[in-house]
């Protein structure tokens, strides 16, 4: 884990209130995994005073991450102000990331909204291993999914929207059933609800199901515990021993 400042090449309004923010950070670039987030300070003073966790979004070879985020709050609000040339404070890789079993074959990966955000590196990887990826993803309507012409090219991609206005009409978890008899491992990102809808799913019983848990986080190195999840083996921080857990792991 690594306190690097380093200048933001972009930052764009990709989706309404949604943001890719490019940033130079090749010592993060260097060590990071699928699934692992960085905390990044949102303000030139002390106020906000803690750090907000965003999943590294994509790497590329010569030393850039994307970060995507919503705008929801005070610190993503001011990020999305950042301009190319201003410089962010980051502290990372943080958490454990995903992890690909030898054994699978063919995976999919699930996003709800933004939960986008860690899979799409997680995609990039397992390609390039050369696992076949079916990328699932919903949203409310066509105006807030992910752009296409951003995903890897060489993945399957499926869509769900809650207003039927592209893809599937439906949550993404419905589509789920359809996609999953060839597959032999589950990746996901996306609100508890989703995970909830997931973990009595009867297709998805006896596959191995990771999840990125989202919690409200203070410092993300596992010293405040104040992003405790309740799981079988006991409590657990989710940014010290997640943010990535089995999703039969979790009490929920
Ligand atoms: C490991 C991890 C990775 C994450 N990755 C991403 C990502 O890639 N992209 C992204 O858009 N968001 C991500 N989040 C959520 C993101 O951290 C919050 O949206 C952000 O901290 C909000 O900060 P804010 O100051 O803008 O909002 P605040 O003013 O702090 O809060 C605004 C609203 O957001 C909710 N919120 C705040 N923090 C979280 C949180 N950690 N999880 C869920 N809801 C929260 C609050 O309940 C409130 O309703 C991630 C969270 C975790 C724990």
């Amino acid at each position: 884990m690594k306190q690097v400042t380093v200048p933001v090449i972009s930052n764009a309004e990709i989706i309404p209130q949604v943001h890719l923010l490019s940033l130079e950070a090749p010592e993060i670039v260097a060590v990071a995994h699928p699934g692992q987030f960085v905390m990044v300070r949102c303000g030139e003073s002390h106020d906000p005073l803690l750090r907000r966790p965003l999943s590294i979004h994509r790497v590329t070879e010569t030393g850039q991450i994307a970060l995507l985020f919503g705008a929801v709050g005070r610190g993503t609000w001011w990020l999305s102000h950042c301009r190319k040339g201003d410089h962010l404070d980051l502290l990372g890789p943080l958490g454990n990331g995903f992890s690909i079993q030898p054994i699978s074959r063919s995976l999919l990966l699930v996003a709800g909204g933004i939960g986008i955000a860690p899979l799409v590196f997680l995609a990039e990887n397992a390609l390039s291993a050369g696992y076949p990826v079916t990328l699932l993803m919903g949203a409310q309507s066509a105006s807030s999914l992910y752009p296409r012409s951003l995903l890897p090219s060489h993945a399957k991609v499926a869509m769900t929207t809650e207003d039927g206005s592209e893809g599937r009409l439906g949550m993404v978890t419905d589509a789920i059933d359809d996609l999953v008899e060839q597959i032999d491992q589950v990746f996901a990102c996306g609100p508890v609800s989703m995970y909830r809808s997931m973990a009595t799913k009867e297709c998805l019983a006896g596959k191995p199901v990771q999840i990125s848990l989202e919690m409200m986080m203070g410092c993300g190195l596992g010293a405040c515990y104040g992003c405790v999840t309740r799981t079988k083996r006991g409590p657990r921080q989710v940014c010290h021993d997640g943010p990535v857990f089995e999703l039969g792991e979790i009490l929920w």
